[in-house]
């Protein structure tokens, strides 16, 4: 398919997925990117390859009944698009949020096949999740929503199928209930069917850390690209959930000063710099909203309803959720100085604002590449499911770092070659869509 065709393409795309409004922005960023590699390869458009990549292999729905705390009856609608499977199982996490939906799922899903490729493991693409909020419900209400959630979904799942995770509002605990049903309803020990586990139970190390990690990784070998480090630097990272509170303490041990984050409600600024035991202690051991972070330190004040990208920085990593920066907040944080962007979040950058950094010569890092440090560590763990062995923090977090700086030159050089430099976004598009190509002309029309 050559340049001309795209438009007649995607068009057909937003009528076969009406009112998909997320999943039509993905493939939009996707396949504006692919014209010179369609041109290397015509095999590609032959076989129909962009065609079929959007085009899910299989997109379950399915109601998932439970009984909440008071006795009444809930019913929640659950997810699991399996996009592609050419380079490995499917792989890709449950989100569970009240804005979940078909069109969500699938661009989660569709990111997830570009970015399991980058990271050169042998996984395919899929996400999941229900409509469901675990916010405010007690620990009995999410283990019984995951029990019934399970009840479903485990007939579509398996080590050698699909491997589902965390993402938001899924973590450790939703994980937990999750396996113990899946290992009740089929009466097997299959820890590689889900990753993300806990430790004591065939979780691996720096799992927890490993998408924030990652995402840090990333910006420091944006940053090593020009000869600059994270040294000095201040940074700034939206959310406050498990990719921002690691990516915030990997800044840091990496030298830079992280001194705004955030959740829904508003902005926490502390420009003595973050203090990352107390923002665990907030976020993940008493599960409380934001507020009380700066109510416990006196460097620190939140404001409601702020926005996060107008606090001055010069590194920026938008952690929290989808379109979450537009161009608006591009060009305050632009103005302000800001040189590198890298996504923690699944396309927390509109389209506007990807356009304005690239045209003000930002390094900008889009989520396919910046965030693959999680799903990577999430192949590691299948690794040492499959092996029975469990390795070190250290011999973990090193396989990690050597991982996102092969993703980076991967993106790097591609972007380069395509006539493209130090424009991540193409980079990292055409590097995947090749690696998966090929695969897909290798197995035939399938
Ligand atoms: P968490 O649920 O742990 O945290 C999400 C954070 O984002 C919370 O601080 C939350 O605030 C905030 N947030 C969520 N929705 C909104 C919204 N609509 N507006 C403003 N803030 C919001 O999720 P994760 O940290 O796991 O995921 C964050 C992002 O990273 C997502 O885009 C996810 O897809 C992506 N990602 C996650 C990976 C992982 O390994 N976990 C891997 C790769 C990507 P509040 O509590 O107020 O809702």
């Amino acid at each position: 398919m050559l340049d001309e065709k795209i438009e007649p393409f995607y068009d057909e795309v937003v009528r076969r997925n009406p009112g998909e409004a997320e999943y039509h922005q993905a493939v939009r960023e996707v396949v504006d990117s692919l014209g010179p590699l369609l041109a290397k390869h015509p095999r590609f458009a032959e076989r129909k390859i962009l065609e079929r990549i959007c085009e899910p292999e299989r997109q379950i729905i399915f109601r998932v009944p439970w009984i909440d705390d008071r006795g009444e009856v809930q019913i929640n609608r659950g997810y699991r698009v399996e996009v592609n499977s050419a380079l490995g199982p499917y792989k890709g996490g449950l989100r569970f949020h009240p804005s979940v939906n078909l069109g969500i799922v699938k661009f989660l899903g569709f990111e997830q096949v570009f970015k399991n490729a980058l990271t050169g493991m042998p996984i395919g693409g899929g996400k999941g999740g229900s409509d469901f909020d675990p916010k405010g419900r007690s620990d009995d209400e999410v283990m019984r929503f995951c029990q019934s959630f399970m009840t479903e979904l485990y007939r579509h799942i398996g080590e050698y199928t699909d491997v589902p995770a965390g993402d938001i509002g899924v973590g450790a605990r939703e994980i937990g209930y999750l396996f113990g049903q899946y290992k009740r309803i089929t009466n097997r020990y299959e820890s590689g069917v889900l990753t993300g586990k806990g430790l004591e139970w065939g979780g691996a190390l720096v799992r927890t850390e490993a998408t924030g990690y990652g995402t840090a990784l990333f910006a420091r070998e944006m940053l090593a690209a020009h000869g600059r480090d994270l040294d000095g630097l201040t940074a700034v990272v939206s959310g406050s959930g498990n990719v921002a509170i690691y990516a915030i303490e990997k800044l840091q041990q990496l030298g830079a000063t992280v001194v705004a984050c955030s959740d829904s409600d508003g902005v926490v600024h502390d420009p003595a710099g973050i203090d990352v035991a107390l923002l665990k202690q907030v976020k993940e051991v008493e599960r409380a909203r934001l507020d009380r972070y700066a109510e416990r330190r006196d460097s620190a004040t939140h404001r409601q309803a702020a926005n996060i990208w107008e606090v001055p920085c010069q590194v920026a990593l938008p952690c929290a959720t989808q379109n979450e920066l537009n161009g608006y907040d591009a060009k305050s944080l632009i103005d302000n100085g800001c040189t590198v962007v890298a996504e923690g979040a699944n396309m927390p950058t509109t389209p506007e604002g990807v356009r304005a950094f690239l045209d003000a010569g930002v390094a900008f890092g889009p989520g396919k590449a910046a965030n693959a440090g999680g799903v990577a560590t999430s192949a590691l763990e299948m690794q040492q499911n499959a092996s029975r062995d469990r390795w070190t923090f250290e011999h973990t977090e090193a396989r990690l770092d050597d991982i996102m700086t092969d993703i980076h030159r991967l993106c790097f050089e591609t972007a380069e070659e395509f006539g493209a430099p130090g424009n991540y976004v193409i980079g990292a598009n055409v590097a995947a869509f090749e690696r998966v190509g090929h695969a897909m002309v290798a197995l035939g029309l399938i």
